[in-house]
């Protein structure tokens, strides 16, 4: 069997290990963090993405920690009526054989982790940040900024989106700002004062700006995130702190009970950052190297897909490696799988926000409402999907 070197432990690259453990191959998982600890912030799990977390054996425990929401639906910021409304609860197990779910990401990371430890308990090597990817025609070679240096078959760069392995493999391709400012935070459900959480999974927009919340952690915690058209953004990091009232000052004019949630965030739990996007890559992989998840394909997250299309990479790539073991060969047929397919909603994301913050109030109608399921999203199955072909919604040219 071969040993495949994957750079990144976020969602995507403890995906991909578990997903290439369970096919019997080798990995080792290089994290530069010097500790593992995903940022605070709630996940929307679609049912393609559950389907992926299946195949990896970890529905169940999934299940255990996330919050399946009653009701969703897009609201007026000003007013919070309801403009469209979305089936949840009990509806998309029924329709597409897995549920909807939210969870907080440090639950779904910390359960990623444990089963890719449980499985080989030398996978995972912190604090080792790649500097240089080098290979020829019998292997692959990682450096780390700490001097150390490892050979093996294959390289999968799961490292984000601001990727070393994708600045190694093409060079000098910096994302955009993208023309949006995100603030995040959790709130804690019993500081919170009664308030008619209807729909309790909900997207406020108004022109210029929207503001998502949703239960976490069994309905412990809500999630919220606001988002912001700006002109402008310089600083890099996306967990800078801060202030409630500059987070209120951009949101003028919102129903009363969104300042009440923000207003209910612990000190310092509220943290800001700028949205970058990149084009679709019209090919990812180089010989022994592939890349997967942000790092291939880094999207703007108003269709809540990003970490999905991560899941259902890794599950691909385990499967195309099956099929055509320790081969550069398999990587050809995983990009070829999932390039159409994530270029796709890359896109699509971008024309979400477009139809979130541009269309006024008065204008969102369940025409603009192509969200997720609307664009047909949930019915992949990564497990079973046929390898090589691009994985598109029904009904979409592929371009
Ligand atoms: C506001 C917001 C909301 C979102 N909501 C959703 C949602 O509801 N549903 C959904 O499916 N997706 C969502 N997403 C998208 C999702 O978070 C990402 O697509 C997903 O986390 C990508 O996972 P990844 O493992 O590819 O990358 P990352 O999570 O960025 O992980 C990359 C890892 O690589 C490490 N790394 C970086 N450089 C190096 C290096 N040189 N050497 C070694 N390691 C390195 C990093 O430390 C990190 O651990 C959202 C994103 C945002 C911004």
């Amino acid at each position: 069997m071969a040993t495949i070197l994957i750079i990144g432990g976020g969602i995507g690259g403890l995906a991909a290990a578990l997903a290439l453990q369970q096919q019997g191959e080798t990995v080792r998982v290089f994290e530069r963090a010097p500790a593992f600890g995903e940022v605070g912030a709630g996940l929307t799990v679609g049912p393609n993405m559950m389907h992926g977390l299946a195949w990896l054996g970890l529905a169940p425990a999934v299940l255990e920690v996330a919050t399946i929401p009653d009701h969703g639906g897009v609201l007026d910021l000003a007013t919070a009526g309801l403009l469209v409304e979305n089936a949840r609860g009990a509806a998309p197990q029924a329709k597409y054989g897995q549920p909807y779910v939210q969870v907080h990401r440090a639950d779904l990371h910390g359960l990623l982790a444990a089963a890719v430890l449980r499985n080989d308990g030398d996978a995972v090597a912190l604090d080792h940040c790649l500097t240089g990817v080098e290979q020829d025609a019998h292997g692959v070679v990682a450096r780390f900024a700490n001097g150390y240096t490892v050979r093996g078959d294959l390289l999968v760069g799961a490292d984000g989106s601001r990727s070393a392995v994708r600045e190694q493999l093409f060079p000098g391709q910096d994302p955009r700002f993208a023309g949006f400012v995100a603030w995040r935070g959790l709130v804690p459900m019993d500081s919170l004062p009664v308030l008619t959480l209807w729909p309790d999974s909900a997207i406020l927009i108004a022109p210029g700006r929207s503001f998502a919340r949703y239960r976490v952690s069994r309905g412990r915690l809500l999630n919220y995130a606001a988002f912001i058209n700006s002109g402008d953004w310089t600083e890099e990091s996306w967990s800078i702190p801060s202030g409630i009232d500059e987070l209120l000052a951009h949101l003028p004019g919102s129903h009363p009970d969104v300042a009440t949630i923000i207003r209910a965030t612990p000190p310092g739990g509220c943290f800001k950052w700028g949205l970058f996007d990149r084009d679709p890559l019209p090919r990812w992989t180089v010989g022994r190297v592939t890349l997967l998840g942000d790092a291939a394909h880094p999207m703007l997250p108003f269709l809540g897909q990003g970490a999905a299309m991560a899941v259902e990479d890794a599950v691909v790539l385990a499967r195309a490696l099956a099929a055509q073991p320790g081969s550069p060969a398999a990587l050809e047929l995983y990009e070829a799988t999932r390039r159409d397919r994530t270029a796709f909603v890359l896109e699509a994301s971008r024309g979400a926000v477009r139809r979130f913050h541009g269309t006024g109030t008065g204008g969102y109608t369940r025409r603009e409402h192509r969200d997720a399921e609307a664009l047909g999203l949930f019915t992949y199955r990564p497990g079973s999907a046929p390898l090589g072909e691009p994985g598109l919604p029904a009904g979409t040219a592929v371009g």
